[in-house]
């Protein structure tokens, strides 16, 4: 979802922006007024995330799947290793592209136990010389999320942050990179959001495509070739109606409570189970069973017409999956709970 004074927005500046004479989606992205557009996109991100002076934010495309490519190509050029954390089904994806461009080993995985909770691992499972540790903060499909920010001994880490950007505050400093693409938690499908500390820019192998290099986007201010123009729009207003209601502490409150009212659900009852362990619980993804896959399927079919979309869960995972982005009301969430107590009420087991 997207929070709706955003779409309002958008729709009132649909066919023409400010006095501009025209659609963002119909703008030269060199015009004055774009330019206005991704600057204040750019700087509401800053705000919102309070990101370090020393960090660069770079608008890029081919989603989180191409950072996949892009962070080895960028990053993994001194020892030529990197370390993986490998949490789920994107993290597997990731380590899967590293290794065509060089040394990368998993140096943790939760494969054993099913992705149901996130590995836990310490500064010492990492080989010292590598360029960098890759890991998923929040792994989507699975609904695990890393409740501790793992400890490197100073080899960069860098974060797919793709399904829990924005969704709270988080220490920015910590990180060597983090990535997003930008559909879950910002902006429609098109943008990629990519925070580098500056000593990370610039060290790309030669291999690297150009609208891949954080070197050429960095000093081309992100406009090396077309941006996804509407989409960093979008990102933009997404940005500054977060810092309008209060920023990411206020999100995170809202988030908490939300998450809280189905994962208490979840745990006052025995008809659903909640395959995540406690602590390793995603505040965005919320995934449960009923055990028996032909009630889920009734229960994914039976939400939809309800008017609850897009429960069934990942085509890998099967059973259901709540996603509650930032923009899920409270409402959204006390509904689901309603429907859930009535269905287990009226399909027993
Ligand atoms: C959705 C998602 C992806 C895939 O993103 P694309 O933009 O489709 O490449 C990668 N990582 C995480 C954590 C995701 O949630």
């Amino acid at each position: 979802m997207l929070p709706l004074p955003v779409l309002e927005k958008a729709r009132d500046q649909l066919v023409c922006y400010e006095d501009s004479g025209m659609s963002v989606m119909e703008m030269s992205h060199r015009s004055p007024v774009y330019d206005k557009i991704i600057k204040a996109a750019e700087s509401n991100l800053r705000t919102l995330l309070n990101v370090p002076e020393n960090y660069r934010i770079l608008f890029m495309q081919g989603g989180a799947s191409g950072q996949f490519a892009a962070v080895p190509l960028n990053l993994m050029t001194g020892s030529g290793k990197a370390d993986y954390i490998v949490s789920g089904q994107f993290s597997g994806k990731a380590f899967k592209e590293a290794k065509k461009y060089g040394d990368a080993v998993c140096a943790a995985s939760s494969e054993a136990e099913n992705f149901a909770r996130v590995p836990t691992v310490s500064a010492g499972d990492f080989r010292p010389d590598a360029d960098y540790v890759h890991m998923c903060f929040n792994n989507t499909i699975y609904g695990t999320k890393f409740p501790y920010i793992p400890d490197t001994a100073g080899i960069p880490l860098v974060a797919d942050m793709s399904s829990c950007i924005l969704s709270e505050p988080v220490d920015v400093s910590r990180f060597g990179v983090i990535y997003a693409g930008a559909q879950k938690n910002m902006a429609p499908a098109g943008v990629t959001v990519v925070i580098i500390r500056d000593d990370l820019i610039g060290r790309e192998s030669p291999l690297t495509p150009a609208v891949f290099s954080y070197k050429n986007m960095a000093e081309n201010d992100s406009m090396y070739n077309t941006p996804p123009c509407y989409s960093i729009y979008m990102c933009g207003l997404v940005a500054e109606y977060l810092l309008s209601i209060g920023g990411l502490p206020e999100m995170e409150k809202i988030n908490k409570k939300k998450a809280a009212l189905l994962y208490d659900y979840l745990d006052s009852q025995s008809y659903y189970l909640a395959p995540v362990a406690p602590s390793s619980r995603s505040m965005m993804n919320v995934t449960f069973v009923t055990g028996d896959k032909e009630l889920d399927k009734k229960f994914a079919a039976e939400a939809d017409a309800a008017g609850l979309k897009n429960l069934k869960g990942h085509r890998s995972v099967g059973g259901m999956r709540a996603s509650i982005y930032n923009a899920m009301p409270l409402e959204g969430v006390e509904t689901l709970v309603g429907f859930m107590d009535r269905f287990a009420k009226e399909n027993r087991k």
